[in-house]
């Protein structure tokens, strides 16, 4: 294999380019210039929920919970009470995520107050994506009525196995059979667009094992699942459960790649196929317009602590260490001015992540031939079976979606 460690995310390769991008433009000005203007981008919202009520045991987080829980929806809605009245607001927003954390760690009731809250204040586009991550077990009946009352017509489960001894290790609540029925009841609650996540690459984890979680999903009406190689970090209580066998089973690249393989094969077979490199979409039923909207150009407002987000050129990161939310959130939130070039990047590796691209594109856009720089790459991706190209379109093979943050990492240092 051509690289000897494999990058599980492109947040070092956008990180990078963020610093080179960067324009030395005072924000508050800029800001206060795009604010009072209808907004130049087609607009999301990020709403955070920065709890859980349950710790995962690989999970890196910390979270001393120095919020007042049972504050936090307000904090939330005098935020969207404060955008609200802003030009840039008016517009309908196209897309609405909420992500944690937890976000139905909230209770019902708090979780009503905001959904109303953003109707009320936001005009929201009538076939807009209104999206929550959930856990199997915060999913109860009445956290699915008050989400379908609130119009969120996509879900996100964070499942991760549905074997009991996984789960268990894990540190999801729950056996495998109850967190199946709970996703069985959000779709036939009528949230069809209900996908789950996966772990795969579990210490020890065979393709034997695989196969059952594999059955199960094929079992489930799902719209999609995003799968994840169980990443260890340090200092977590997993982490520090791990013998030296399990870690060195873990680290072997070729097994690694052959339950890759095997998620995405078999799972072909029922008519899923790649929507990013770590998501897998079933018949087209999940667009993910949140995520395709947010790198395509346009903006996206972010709510809530920790959350991060972009007006326009400005990049920005809400505080996560205050304990109550910002008089001036976006303008007071931790963030910066980046270049034109930075957006039309982060919109090539965003088709990266998708898993195919069309180079000419983006150097007419960057008015620079990135076949130039990147040409010796390209032929040993493809003499490597990473990548094939046709009619001008370069696509990830199913080794290339393997190994693909690691081709956007190595591009984005060439470019
Ligand atoms: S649900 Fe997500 S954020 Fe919460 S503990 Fe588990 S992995 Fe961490």
């Amino acid at each position: 294999m051509m690289y000897t460690v494999r990058y599980k995310s492109h947040h070092d390769a956008s990180r990078a380019l963020k610093d080179r991008y960067t324009q030395a433009i005072d924000k508050e000005v800029y800001l206060q210039e795009i604010l009072t203007r209808p907004a130049a981008s087609r607009r999301v919202v990020y709403l955070h929920v920065p709890f859980c009520n349950k710790v995962c045991s690989f999970c890196p987080f910390h979270r001393p919970d120095i919020l007042k829980r049972r504050e936090y929806h307000e904090y939330i809605v005098k935020e969207i009470q404060r955008l609200a009245p802003l030009t840039y607001m008016e517009a309908p927003v196209d897309a609405i995520n909420f992500g944690g954390g937890t976000p139905t760690a909230l209770q019902p009731d708090q979780m009503r107050v905001i959904l109303h809250a953003l109707r009320e204040n936001f005009q929201i586009a009538p076939h807009a994506e209104i999206s929550v991550e959930s856990s199997a077990t915060e999913l109860t009946d009445e956290m699915l009525e008050v989400l379908l009352e609130g119009g969120v017509n996509r879900l996100s489960i964070g499942i991760q196995s549905f074997q009991d001894d996984r789960r268990k290790m894990l540190g999801r609540r729950g056996s495998g059979e109850f967190a199946a029925r709970r996703v069985e009841n959000a779709i036939r609650a009528g949230i069809s667009n209900t996908g789950i996540d996966l772990l795969y690459n579990l210490p020890g984890q065979t393709e034997e094992e695989l196969e059952k979680d594999l059955a199960m999903i094929r079992s489930l009406d799902l719209a999609g699942i995003s799968f994840y190689s169980l990443m260890i970090h340090e200092k977590t209580p997993l982490a520090s459960r791990l013998t030296e066998e399990q870690r060195r089973d873990m680290a072997d690249l070729k097994k690694e790649y052959a339950l890759f393989a095997k998620i995405c094969e078999d799972l072909a077979e029922d008519g899923y196929e790649p929507l990013e490199l770590t998501k897998l979409v079933h018949r087209r039923r999940d667009r993910y317009d949140y995520m395709r909207i947010r790198h395509t150009g346009g903006s996206c407002v972010a709510i809530g602590h920790g959350a991060g987000g972009n007006i326009e050129q400005y990049l920005y990161h809400n505080t996560a260490a205050v304990p109550i939310l910002s008089e001036q959130i976006p303008i007071s939130s931790r963030g910066r001015i980046v270049h034109p070039e930075y957006r039309i990047l982060d919109q090539m590796i965003y088709d990266m992540q998708t898993t195919k691209v069309r180079l000419d594109d983006y150097s007419a856009r960057l008015k620079k031939d990135l076949r130039v720089f990147l040409s010796g790459s390209i032929e040993r991706m493809k003499k490597e079976g990473l990548l094939i190209e046709e009619n001008g379109e370069i696509r990830m093979t199913m080794r290339g979606m393997f190994w693909g943050n690691n081709i956007i990492d190595e591009w984005i240092r060439q470019i």
